[in-house]
């Protein structure tokens, strides 16, 4: 039988991730997510035929894997979403907040979540499973607990996604292994970062710890604007991790999220220490102890990561007019997020006064860099194809020539609509 894919989302481009692969039969789609233009619009994939469609098969429970599942859940269609058991439950609390954050914007509601979640099989790592005539295994990608590179067998070939994929061995995820690409013929890999590498990830732990603690010992408080999901969890990990000795809060969504987390401990790589975090450090609950905890000289975890709203607002606010205080990012910013406008300018917006706080970016990525990408690349022994998604067009280019040039491959980083043939 002859197999095509179609970039539905996600070509050239960051986010909206939706890929399909097809036969005659049908064919399921792998991720459905959103992305967010300049003011904020959500974007959503090209649409298949829904008599076309059979399922969906999702790697992670990020927004931009997951936000335009609920859109074939509309009226009679019901389709069946297949991933992990943490998927499902960190897809349904992102589903919902995404409802919250941007309802009038987007063209589903609850009813069409909670149909999803209903929709929603799970599969464990590892299993073959037979899904609406195709064969598929999962298996760790390490980017976010429940993140799953995908494998599809066909007769002739195994096709591989790898989602987002991290091969850092981080305080909570234990890293992808390049080994599941062995025999992978046709590859579908994200590259996020395929220009840039990232620093050792137990260098930045150091610095980042030294860092916080300078800050609280010369009298001041810390702010790490961070994610509520993977980010805040592996950074209360690690100060978990060294019995860190000043008060560490926590504020935002990231105290539900690590509740799930702490329900499917499998998919975790330290659960001692995110328990520990859970059970010893302070979360901030509501308003009255907000009000109190920025005074307190310790670290403050809270989100957005990219300053973009959030509790990590209100202390930013409290904190940045004082130089003994600190404003540690620990993740990518956005353009035109306030994130973003600090790193550049010095300033949360144009009309605020500059940042008094000490500042610094420290990279506790969740996606592998370009050497570790080349590496799994070179892991698939029986590769014929690469294609590249996820991935800005400068930096899918340089990463398909770089590719081309050292292994040989054929590679296409293809636009949003192009089918390929297998
Ligand atoms: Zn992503
Ligand atoms: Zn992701």
């Amino acid at each position: 039988m002859d197999y095509y894919l179609k970039i539905l989302g996600g070509g050239r481009e960051v986010g909206r991730s939706a890929i399909e692969i097809g036969n005659s039969n049908g064919s399921l789609v792998m991720d459905y997510g959103v992305n967010f233009d300049a003011n904020d619009n959500p974007n959503f994939p090209l649409q298949e035929l829904p008599g076309k469609v059979k399922g969906f098969l999702v790697s992670h429970g990020h927004l931009d894997h997951v936000g335009a599942l609920p859109i074939y859940e509309i009226s009679t269609l019901k389709k069946p979403i297949y991933g992990t058991p943490m998927t499902k439950a960190l897809a349904h609390l992102i589903l919902r907040d995404f409802v919250k954050l941007s309802g009038p914007k987007i063209p589903f509601e609850w009813v069409e979540i909670d149909k999803a979640i209903k929709n929603f099989n799970t599969i464990e790592f590892g299993k073959e499973e037979e899904i609406e005539g195709f064969k598929v295994r999962m298996t760790n990608a390490g980017h976010i607990p429940g993140s799953a590179q995908i494998h599809i067998m066909t007769e002739k070939m195994k096709v591989t996604y790898t989602g987002d994929i991290n091969t850092a061995d981080t305080k909570l995820m234990d890293p992808a292994n390049p080994d599941d690409l062995r025999d992978t013929d046709v590859l579908i890999m994200e590259a996020t970062y395929g220009r840039f590498n990232h620093p050792g990830r137990k260098s930045v732990e150091k610095e980042f710890l030294d860092k916080v603690k300078e800050v609280i010992e010369g009298g001041g408080t810390v702010l790490v604007p961070a994610f509520s999901l993977n980010r805040s969890q592996e950074l209360l990990s690690l100060f978990a991790s060294v019995d860190f000795p000043y008060p560490v809060y926590y504020d935002g969504m990231s105290r539900e999220i690590t509740e799930v987390m702490l329900q499917h401990k499998d998919y975790l790589h330290k659960p001692e220490l995110l328990k520990k975090a859970y059970d010893s450090f302070h979360y901030v609950n509501g308003f009255n102890e907000r009000k109190k905890v920025w005074k307190d000289k310790g670290v403050i975890v809270a989100s957005a990561g990219m300053l973009k709203g959030g509790p990590a607002v209100y202390y930013y606010k409290k904190l940045a007019e004082d130089s003994k205080n600190a404003v540690f990012l620990v993740s990518y910013q956005a353009p035109s997020t306030p994130g973003r406008k600090l790193l550049e300018i010095g300033k949360f917006d144009e009309f605020s006064p500059m940042l008094k706080a000490r500042f610094e970016l420290f990279d506790f990525s969740s996606h592998s860099g370009k050497a570790d990408l080349m590496k799994l690349v070179r892991s698939a022994k029986n590769l014929q194809k690469l294609i590249i998604v996820h991935s800005a067009a400068d930096s899918a280019e340089h990463f398909a020539a770089v590719v081309k040039e050292e292994i040989g491959v054929d590679v296409i980083a293809p636009e949003n609509g192009q089918e390929i043939k297998l």
